[in-house]
């Protein structure tokens, strides 16, 4: 008799615990769509093992090429606690940008125009950065208030591995691409994380759903991946037209086509992504419950520039200007211009010398003889890695007598060793100068 009521007690008390984290997870779940997150996961501000050797293992082996940002803090990556010592649980947001139509169509439609040029999707809208951000402090005013925790927020800009989190906390697993994927939403998410002093019930990590699918490992145009759940960002363009500094080494260059800001071809191949509902969609869903949850919450936060629109995917979709761009008119694009253009755009991080390196790769692929005049403008460019691609770009596009002309005049003035480097292997055997 004793022994069923104690047990009586004990379900029942499992049952009130089982039934408040429910209620917790409810909760947060609950705002966080209110706020226009797509989806939430919670995990221990911790990194499992697999996802540290797989951090330890990416700078081993140097496949983090020149971002040496990421080595020198490779301790906080492994450890969230290192940059914040009372963090307990991570709370990790996903916004989805999928875009709309039918995407793959698209790319190969854009790959095939190769005077025009193309910007990865997440940055042909507004800068994901400060969006979520300011969302993700709404999201964490509200936890401390109600849950009596402190909290900070990360968008990408601090050490902190936000991907191997949301790997933890539910939201999705590692693809082959090594993306964050979700069997709901498919791979096309920004990430955000709110960490927090208080310990929250977590969400069950996602099992890996790729089975023998290799789409992406296939597709990848520079063979960035050595082996299946591993990227060797020296080699992805991403990472060369993004985060590289310097001249583009031309064992790529080929390879990069068009692509002047980053690369979605192992995103686009990604079969789960077809279950995805577009940004638009997901916003639509929420319809009035979002605006006025953002505008009660930015005027109880004292803040009225908290947010102009209401809906995620205003700012994602393209902007019009980013859609049809032609190489030639942003090679001849001025700082002026350049400012213009991608005020609150991801793209303004590379300033205008690291596109137009990016475009004149684009031109000496492009085939195009029209845009002749303003790659030999850039022949003349202040910048040594600009005049450099455009030696490159001029040698795939003028008539060999001529580059060679103009090689034997540039010699006898140019001082960056880069730029002669350049001269000297277009003067030299031409396969070689494409591929080597
Ligand atoms: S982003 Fe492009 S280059 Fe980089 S790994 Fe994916 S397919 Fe390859
Ligand atoms: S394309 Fe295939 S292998 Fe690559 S992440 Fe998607 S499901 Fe996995």
């Amino acid at each position: 008799m004793a022994i069923s009521s104690g047990r009586r007690v004990l379900t029942m008390g499992k049952i009130a615990v089982e039934d408040s984290v429910k209620d917790e997870r409810a909760e947060i779940t609950a705002r966080a769509r209110q706020l226009g997150f797509t989806d939430v996961g919670i995990t221990p501000a911790r990194l499992d093992a697999r996802a540290r050797a797989r951090l330890r293992e990416f700078v081993a082996e140097r496949q983090h090429g020149t971002m040496d940002w990421f080595s020198r803090r490779l301790e906080e990556r492994l450890e969230p606690r290192a940059l914040w010592s009372s963090a307990r649980t991570a709370i990790v947001m996903a916004v989805a940008y999928t875009p709309e139509g039918e995407v793959r169509e698209q790319l190969t439609k854009e790959l095939a125009d190769k005077s025009g040029v193309i910007v990865a999707h997440y940055a042909r809208g507004s800068d994901y950065h400060d969006i979520i951000k300011k969302r993700l402090k709404l999201f964490a005013r509200w936890l401390c208030a109600h849950y009596g925790t402190e909290a900070k927020v990360f968008v990408d800009t601090a050490a902190l591995s936000e991907k191997a989190l949301a790997l933890g906390s539910g939201i999705g697993w590692q693809g082959k691409n090594t993306q964050l994927v979700s069997r709901r939403h498919g791979c096309w998410l920004f990430l955000g994380v709110v960490l927090s002093s208080r310990l929250f019930a977590s969400n069950l990590a996602v099992a890996d759903s790729c089975g023998s699918c290799s789409r992406c490992l296939d597709v990848c145009p520079t063979n960035a991946f050595p082996r299946p759940y591993a990227l060797d960002a020296s080699r992805c363009i991403s990472y060369l037209t993004i985060e590289h500094r310097g001249v583009i080494p031309r064992v790529f260059r080929v390879a990069i086509g068009n692509r002047v800001f980053g690369c979605d071809d192992c995103l686009v191949v990604c079969p789960w992504n077809k279950f995805a509902r577009t940004a638009r969609d997901l916003d639509e869903e929420l319809g009035e419950k979002l605006s006025e949850k953002l505008s009660e919450q930015s005027v109880n936060a004292g803040d009225n520039s908290i947010e102009q629109s209401s809906r995620m995917s205003d700012y994602f979709s393209p902007r019009a200007r980013l859609e049809s761009a032609r190489i030639g008119d942003w090679l001849r694009m001025d700082e002026e211009g350049f400012r213009e253009l991608f005020r609150g755009s991801a793209i303004k991080r590379l300033k205008l010398s690291g596109l137009r390196r990016n475009l004149l790769i684009a031109a000496g692929n492009s085939g195009d003889a029209s845009l002749l005049a303003s790659v030999e403008e850039a022949l003349g460019d202040k910048d040594e890695v600009v005049r450099a691609s455009a030696v490159w770009a001029y040698w795939r596009l003028a008539e060999r007598d001529i580059f060679c002309e103009r090689a034997e005049l540039s010699l006898r003035v140019e001082a960056s060793e880069v730029v002669r480097e350049e001269w000297l292997a277009g003067l030299g055997s031409e396969p070689s100068y494409v591929q080597s």
